[in-house]
């Protein structure tokens, strides 16, 4: 008998109708003999509705009882879930990440778990149950606090828990069908990949492809633990995310798995940075000082008759304000002219394990975003990824041409988006 633990986000289980078809998905997988263990994400938008509601109290809500309250959302799923279950004749118990072992850190909102001890769920799928344990939260190992694990985190409860039970797969349910070349809702021609490494994967979801969290990814390769990204919606088989394919998985695209956009960053440049040795050093020294993690960095040459340069970086917005702040702070030790807040950015990336042995990947990507009239701000790249930065305007076109251009249209226009709000 094989153990599976299955994750339903927060689009399956959106009202009491896709929590009773998330009932009948659980319940056949139990019938085909398999032992079942359940992640749940909070029902539809309710996360975003408790930290409205948060912000209405509170102009920054606490740690401690922000994450309190926020766990209240997965647990409803749980429990309304196991009822379900109970009434098409199944066996089944709802824990709360504390109640199933999830142990973390103690930094609020974005604790990482640091061990799994999940007792109470393998004596409750041995005494024949289905398991389904609340995702997102966890329980501080040093104040016994409750945590949550960061926006998005039930996806690492369920591959942690996958882990720590020795499961054969971790599927992941959400709203498309798999992990696609890009995101469906802006390429209506991506295709859905059979197979993709963790390598791969992990670059994307650092790219910002949205369909599984980087911190989740990094977990089951580390583990080792594969898994099957599909949709609640359908009974299509989805996408399989590995170290290799095994069996009858399709590795289509041998040099480029797709194309990744991100609009969530923010460009910060400083303006009249005088080109010595321990400028760039002091600038970025006060930004880790501000605890603001920042993504691309570009310093131009300098101009011979100033001897000042410009250096730009690109960080999540949310972080916009704390950098700018840091740095205003630091200008008379630091000693540039000014600095310039550009939110209006996106990033677009094209990742692929292929493209560290095939020439002109680099060349075909800068010509299909200039024979769309996009232009490129920034550049970085990695062995397996090549990113730039674009006006935000530009982003859906952009993201389309290089699509087209690297020959990962497919034939037909099989990208469904099933549900959510894309909150
Ligand atoms: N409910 C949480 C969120 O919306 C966690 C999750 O969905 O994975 O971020
Ligand atoms: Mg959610």
């Amino acid at each position: 008998m094989g153990l599976v633990v299955q994750k339903y986000g927060g689009s399956s289980v959106a009202d009491a109708e896709g929590i009773k078809r998330v009932a009948k998905r659980v319940v056949d997988a139990k019938r085909n003999g398999n032992q079942v263990v359940v992640v749940v994400s909070a029902m539809g938008d309710t996360t975003d509705e408790l930290i409205d509601l948060a912000e209405q109290v509170s102009p920054i809500p606490a740690g401690r009882e922000f994450d309190m309250l926020l766990t209240a959302g997965e647990r409803i799923s749980m429990a309304l879930l196991a009822m379900a279950i109970k009434n098409l004749g199944h066996e089944a118990q709802s824990f709360t990440g504390s109640q199933a072992g999830v142990i973390t850190d103690s930094v609020h909102n974005k604790a990482r778990i640091i061990d799994v001890t999940p007792g109470r769920i393998r004596t409750s799928i041995d005494e024949g149950n289905i398991a389904i344990v609340a995702g997102f939260q966890g329980v501080s190992q040093e104040g016994k606090n409750i945590t949550t694990l960061g926006r998005g985190g039930s996806d690492t409860t369920a591959v942690a828990l996958a882990a720590a039970l020795d499961a054969e797969v971790c599927e992941i349910y959400t709203d498309v069908d798999g992990v696609f070349t890009a995101d469906p809702r802006v390429v209506k021609k991506a295709k859905k990949i059979d197979w993709i490494s963790f390598e791969d994967m992990l670059e994307l979801a650092a790219s910002g492809s949205k369909v599984l969290l980087h911190r989740c990814v990094e977990y089951a390769r580390r583990y080792n633990i594969p898994i099957h990204v599909r949709s609640s919606f359908s009974g299509l088989r989805g996408t399989w995310v590995s170290n290799e394919p095994q069996g009858d998985q399709k590795v289509e695209h041998a040099i480029i798995s797709g194309v990744a956009h991100d609009v969530s960053e923010a460009k910060v440049t400083v303006v009249g940075v005088p080109d010595k040795p321990g400028e760039a050093a002091a600038i970025f020294r006060a930004i880790a000082n501000a605890e603001v993690n920042i993504d691309m960095v570009v310093q131009n040459v300098s101009a011979a008759s100033t001897g000042l340069t410009d250096i730009s970086f690109t960080l999540p917005k949310a972080e916009g304000r704390k950098a700018i702040d840091a740095l205003e702070r630091a200008k008379g030790s630091i000693g540039f002219e000014s600095l310039r807040y550009d939110d209006q950015i996106a990033k677009i990336s094209l990742v692929g394990a292929g493209m560290k042995t095939n020439p002109g990947v680099t060349a075909d990507f800068f010509e299909a975003l200039s024979d769309a009239g996009v232009n490129i701000e920034l550049i970085s790249t990695s062995e397996i990824r090549i990113s730039v930065v674009t006006r935000a305007d530009d982003v859906n076109e952009a993201v389309r041409a290089v699509h087209t251009a690297f020959g990962l249209d497919s034939d037909s226009d099989e990208a469904v988006v099933y549900g959510g709000t894309g909150r």
